[in-house]
């Protein structure tokens, strides 16, 4: 607290992250990042776009990724929308289609930024529960006058919903703005971008951070209706015209033009995943059913906080959260398999 504070600013309550340790000798399972890396041709653009022309100003409407997005996802570029991480694009949106005088909805539990920038923001938030075996109860969702927002898969929990379901809640709330967080959509599940002809009021946020192995370098976009991209645009420019950099741009595309590097990682986390789930269940874990690139699981007889504290001794890292209703539980981000065999080997020895 300072007397310098404006009366908003000691009312905020920011995200947490996840820990970034220095050490690199440890497994680093905590905060849902790529093992693989980025492809090596996006780290041949990036090193061929150190020069001189980085004293320039970046594209402020960034149209080639834009393109380059568009194109793959079957879009115009008038549809496409980039930011600086898909958190700054969520941001705007609450900005651009979020009302003070309006409740959104999104649930109790899911990905805690939402219910941070409902609080910046200013914005009235429910939060319905979700079912005991944690899904999301669609008829919590009828109606809503705000917006909603909704991470697919969930987080933490990775679960999905089907694009049927997504479609069941743009039919229920016609009049304001659904937002899918799609920021682990391509390691199992069907993107609604199918969607976006039919839906006016759908945005579907996603990120390089995640199955592209490019969180270091913030890129995050926004697909939906032009009147919709164009609201976002107008909040951006009234805040920075430059959130990505010469070297994201340039990135992002060479990314997006190495399809098959980007399958071959996707399949390799898949992979992983489902050997991993099988060997945590032999551990005598519960697992749901994951279609992200982490799990989450309980023991039924060891703490999920002790488990957490052990495996950090270990230097292996993983997220638990200290909160009602999930701290009987781990988040495990799927490494490389390498990394999954130590994590498995670690838990073994524990569990005799
Ligand atoms: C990681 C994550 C994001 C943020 O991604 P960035 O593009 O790195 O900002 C957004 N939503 C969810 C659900 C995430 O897990």
């Amino acid at each position: 607290m300072s007397r310098f504070w404006n009366e908003r600013l000691s009312f905020l309550s920011p995200y947490i992250p996840g820990e970034q340790p220095k050490n690199e000798q440890i497994i680093k399972l905590n905060t849902n990042e790529n093992p693989y890396g980025p492809s090596p041709k996006v780290l041949q653009a990036v090193q061929t776009a150190v020069n001189d022309t980085l004293r320039l100003y970046p594209d402020p409407l960034a149209v080639e990724l834009r393109q380059a997005i568009a194109r793959r996802n079957k879009l115009t570029v008038e549809q496409v929308f980039v930011g600086n991480g898909s958190d700054e694009v969520l941001a705007l949106s609450f900005m651009a289609f979020f009302s003070s005088k309006r409740k959104i909805c999104f649930p109790n539990i899911t990905y805690s930024f939402y219910q941070v920038y409902a609080n910046l923001f200013g914005i009235p938030y429910t939060c319905p529960k979700l079912s005991p075996d944690f899904q999301i109860c669609l008829e919590d969702y009828m109606q809503v006058p705000g917006g909603v927002l909704i991470a697919n898969p969930n987080a933490p929990t990775g679960i999905l919903l089907s694009c049927v379901e997504i479609e069941q809640l743009l039919q229920q709330n016609p009049d304001c703005v659904v937002i899918v967080d799609e920021a682990y959509i391509d390691f199992g599940g069907e993107s609604a971008v199918s969607l976006i002809p039919n839906y006016e009021n759908l945005l579907v946020v996603q990120t390089f951070s995640k199955s592209r192995a490019l969180a270091g370098l913030r890129i995050g976009f926004a697909m939906g209706h032009p009147a919709l991209i164009q609201g976002l645009e107008i909040v951006k420019n009234s805040f920075n015209s430059y959130p990505l950099d010469r070297l994201a741009l340039v990135a992002g595309k060479a990314s997006i033009k190495d399809e098959l590097y980007f399958q071959s990682v996707v399949q390799k986390i898949i992979q992983t995943r489902e050997w991993t789930v099988q060997q945590m269940v032999q551990l005598g874990f519960t697992v749901l059913p994951s279609q992200a690139n982490f799990i989450f699981v309980t023991h039924p007889k060891k703490e999920a906080k002790t488990l957490f504290l052990a495996l950090r001794e270990q230097n292996i890292f993983v997220r638990y959260f200290a909160q009602e209703l999930l701290s009987d539980y781990l988040r495990i981000t799927i490494g490389t398999q390498k990394e999954m065999e130590a994590l498995i080997a670690t838990l073994k020895t524990w569990m005799v």
